[in-house]
């Protein structure tokens, strides 16, 4: 075969379509993905499980979900016109809004055609001889692509919770990760919800408007800031739009996180007490994630996060009038923003109703599932319904669910037995032509997670055509370049106060999961450039073979 001709068609020996790129997933990076290939004139084809595009947006329909980076952010930024012409409602728009924008990306930009739904892509197997990959399809069909590219999202893969007596529930069984089409009415229900991480916090207000009584079983308590969510105006839109062009410079340029906000000057410490609190309480007013930029020093130094972490659990008794209650909502057991921090509407105001009661089941855990009931070991709680906020698997659960083997016949899974390691969070080594977008040890669910597929996509897709230029056939992380990478990326994790939280990003939430700091925490703008130096190094660190000659660009 030529080095990426454009080619489509039969293949025979396979007894399915070839193409040069196979995409799994059709949420935000597998659709930039497409589009971005196609520039190449490649043959594309994308496999998503869903019967629509948009991931995240399609699958988390649960009541109250919505960013929580601001949408005007929260947006992709690679045409103009659409960032121009599309009107975001409200400051942090709601699922529905962010689903009907990923739909009309798949029409403006004519993705369609080449996207196949309700497909899921069970296996992936590395031809060594023909350097192409052969992968099948939940409904038994064989395709062959020079490359695949794994658009497999980081929160895709739903966790559900192993709790004895779950199946035999005689009521409705929801999962936040998966909720249903159709709309799911709670009123006049007992309604259960479990977990408190960002979906429980997000759902708990809304549904504790519609429940007669919403019991909400906690096991962490998480910190949480006001989103201050509300209508965009025209003229507000109108003025973000006027800065489009350094607010995506700067946010993927400048930031750590992806965010155009405000940079932090100084340490908490720095100030005292009087103007500590008066930047606190600024930020507060202000409200959402950016909550962390207002000191340089709240991921790094305990003393300093202290701070923080000090005045959100005084915001929370401030807030929740039950002491007990309030108590029980204060995080105390990791520093703020060490695992995911969450964005609310009214999450601590919703434990003054009358009709909602928090359960704490870390000192009374969840024994077992009755037909009608949640059965803790101090009592039963009667319940009509349960809601499963209980997360996903995340950066690696996907993937895991995928049968890929590379060279020499070796699973992903093998060899991510004790955590998953990668070059630069795109490639494995050992499985070459096969890219990651988001994956593990890239900066990922740490930053605006549209800034971060962008650049990978954007990254992945200046590699290909590389390739195809200079006649290579296969492109391989190599095994050093690899190990220093990951060694890199804990390095740095250990730099900051992040492992010392239980959080998803250790893989903590999954019993047996090998605990390792996945995420780069180096942040977008530092790890953007060590890409762009790899790649201007022509692609330092990665084997490109040719079908005559192999070429080694080592890693300094
Ligand atoms: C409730 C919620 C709110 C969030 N809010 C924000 C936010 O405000 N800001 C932010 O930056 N990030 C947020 N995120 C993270 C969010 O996941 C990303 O922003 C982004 O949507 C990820 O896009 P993606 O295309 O990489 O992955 P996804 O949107 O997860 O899409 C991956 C797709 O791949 C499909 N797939 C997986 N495996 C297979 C397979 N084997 N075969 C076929 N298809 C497969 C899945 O069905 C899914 O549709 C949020 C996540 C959640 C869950």
């Amino acid at each position: 075969m030529s080095a990426l001709q454009p080619i489509s068609g039969k293949d025979h020996a396979a007894g399915g379509e070839t193409y040069d790129v196979v995409v799994v997933g059709a949420g935000f990076a597998g659709m930039y993905m497409l589009h971005k290939l196609r520039g190449l004139g490649l043959t594309v084809r994308v496999y998503e499980q869903g019967d629509g595009v948009g991931g995240t947006w399609y699958w988390n329909r649960y009541p109250g979900a919505r960013c929580d980076v601001e949408s005007m952010q929260y947006s992709y930024s690679f045409s103009d016109e659409l960032q121009q012409e599309w009107d975001w409602s409200e400051r942090y728009a709601p699922q529905p809004e962010i689903l009907k924008y990923a739909n009309h990306v798949a029409d403006r930009f004519k993705l369609r055609p080449d996207i196949a739904l309700n497909t899921r892509i069970d296996q992936a197997t590395f031809d060594e001889t023909a350097n192409t990959w052969r992968v099948t399809t939940s409904d038994g069909n064989t395709v062959t692509a020079k490359y695949v590219v794994l658009a497999t999202g980081c929160l895709s893969n739903a966790r559900m919770p192993d709790i004895k007596g779950l199946s035999g529930f005689k009521g409705k069984v929801y999962h936040t990760g998966h909720w249903p089409h159709e709309p799911v009415e709670f009123t006049g229900l007992r309604v259960a919800v479990i977990g408190t991480g960002s979906s429980g916090i997000q759902s708990v207000p809304v549904i504790a408007e519609q429940a007669s009584h919403l019991t909400v079983f906690q096991r962490t308590a998480n910190f949480s800031i006001p989103a201050h969510n509300a209508p965009l105006s025209q003229e507000e839109r109108e003025a973000f739009r006027a800065k489009y062009p350094e607010v995506r410079r700067f946010a993927r340029e400048e930031t750590r996180n992806g965010i155009y906000t405000e940079m932090p000057d100084r340490g908490a410490l720095d100030d005292g007490d009087n103007e500590r609190r008066t930047r606190y309480e600024s930020r507060w007013a202000y409200g959402g994630l950016t909550f962390m930029a207002v000191y340089n020093d709240l991921a790094l130094n305990k003393a300093a996060n202290d701070t923080a972490s000090d005045f959100v659990r005084e915001k929370i008794a401030e807030i929740v009038k039950d002491p007990q209650t309030a108590k029980l909502l204060q995080p105390n057991n990791h520093p703020i923003g060490t695992k995911r921090i969450c964005v609310d509407t009214d999450y601590f105001a919703t434990f003054n109703r009358p009709n909602v009661t928090l359960v704490d089941i870390r000192s009374n855990p969840i024994e077992e599932i009755l037909p009608n009931a949640v059965r803790t070991a101090a009592r039963d709680y009667e319940v009509d319904a349960l809601v499963l906020a209980t997360g996903f698997d995340a950066m690696t659960g996907s993937v895991a669910k995928i049968d890929i083997r590379g060279r020499n016949g070796q699973t992903l899974n093998q060899k991510w037995a004790e955590g998953p390691k990668t070059y630069l969070g795109v490639m494995s080594a050992g499985f070459p032509n096969l890219f990651i977008i988001t994956g593990p040890g890239s900066p990922s669910v740490l930053s605006n997670m549209m800034v971060s597929i962008e650049q990978h996509v954007d990254w992945i897709t200046d590699c290909i055509a590389h390739m195809r230029d200079r006649g290579f056939e296969a492109m391989e992380a190599e095994k050093q370049a690899e190990e220093s990478w990951v060694a890199h990326v804990n390095e740095v994790a250990h730099t900051t106060l992040y492992p010392q939280a239980n959080s998803w990003y250790m893989g903590a939430n999954i019993p047996g999961k090998p605990q390792i700091f996945m995420p780069y925490i180096g942040g977008v703008g530092v790890y953007r450039q060590i890409c762009n130096n790899v790649a201007a190094k022509g692609y330092e660190g990665f084997v490109m073979t040719a079908v005559e000659q192999p070429q080694k660009i080592a890693a300094s």
